[in-house]
């Protein structure tokens, strides 16, 4: 290992990996981010045995990365993991397809298509926020179908240490973009494949203005409930998963899923000439 070269899969590889959180941070995996970053120094881990803190923090300090460049590591590791898998077996089992020796997946009413290598083609443009929980779906999907049971993401269980990141890059960021233009917001979700949900009196949801369906990943669905500003009063927007979300695809995947959504509605706010909020 040189300087210049470190990685923060590097210095997970030194972490216990117990995600216990003595360092205010989630997990493991994002401290070595943000030791990265330079966000937090390696010492904040007690956990971490004092010569291996000295060994590192030289060529930490060398070298600047990005969440981008984690993604692209973690997608790259879960990529060689996808390339092992039988995806005949794996296409009933998610709900996807095979096209020629290729694994078709519809996310956001698009094709997606892993090659035998674990590679992603599609036409539409890949974030890495994206890519990376699509591999994820792939290898932990339990093919539970969706329960009809709406839930907010702190109702999923192991959310609890996303919440506050869910919350922040998720739902308000996507309210500010619903906000610069309520009606252009809701008519871009028909893009996406969008559908309209017919309330019922009982349904949490049953005042919203607008409740709309998307399909992110074939088994794991998610309703976007906005209540417009009125009157003097804020908006809300509050996002819904199926109960079945928690072992189709897990609390950190969803987060980022979602993520990579926000990213999609703010460029086409922006190419509408609006503001991303
Ligand atoms: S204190 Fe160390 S072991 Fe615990 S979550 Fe943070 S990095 Fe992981």
């Amino acid at each position: 290992m040189t300087a210049g070269r470190l990685t923060a899969m590097d210095i997970l590889r030194h972490l216990d990996r117990s995600n216990c959180r003595e360092c205010d941070v989630p997990t493991c995996m994002a401290f070595a981010a943000l030791v990265i970053q330079g966000q937090k120094a390696l010492a904040d881990c007690p956990r971490l045995a004092p010569e291996i803190v000295e060994k590192l923090s030289g060529t930490v300090t060398a070298v600047v990365r990005t969440g981008e460049d984690l993604r692209s590591e973690m997608t790259e590791q879960i990529r060689a993991q996808v390339a092992g898998i039988d995806y005949p077996g794996a296409a009933e089992r998610i709900s996807a397809s095979m096209n020629g020796d290729r694994l078709s997946i519809r996310c956001l009413g698009k094709p997606f298509e892993l090659d035998p290598d674990g590679a992603l083609h599609s036409e539409c443009h890949v974030n890495s926020w994206v890519h990376l929980p699509l591999l994820n779906y792939v290898t932990t999907c339990q093919g539970r179908a969706p329960s009809g049971e709406w839930v907010t993401f702190d109702e999923l269980s192991n959310a609890r240490d996303w919440v506050r990141f869910f919350s922040h890059r998720c739902e308000n960021a996507m309210k500010k973009i619903a906000d610069r233009d309520p009606d252009l917001f809701i008519d871009s979700l028909d893009l996406f494949s969008g559908a309209h949900v017919e309330k019922r009196p009982a349904d949490r949801f049953s005042t919203a203005d607008d409740a709309i369906v998307l399909k992110p990943l074939p088994l794991v669905p998610l309703m976007i409930a906005y209540w417009r500003p009125e009157d003097g009063f804020e908006s809300t927007l509050t996002l819904f998963f199926d109960r079945t979300a928690e072992v189709n695809l897990g609390a950190e995947a969803i987060y980022m899923l979602t993520t990579g959504l926000v990213e999609m509605f703010k460029k086409i706010m922006v190419k509408h000439g609006r503001k991303p909020g």
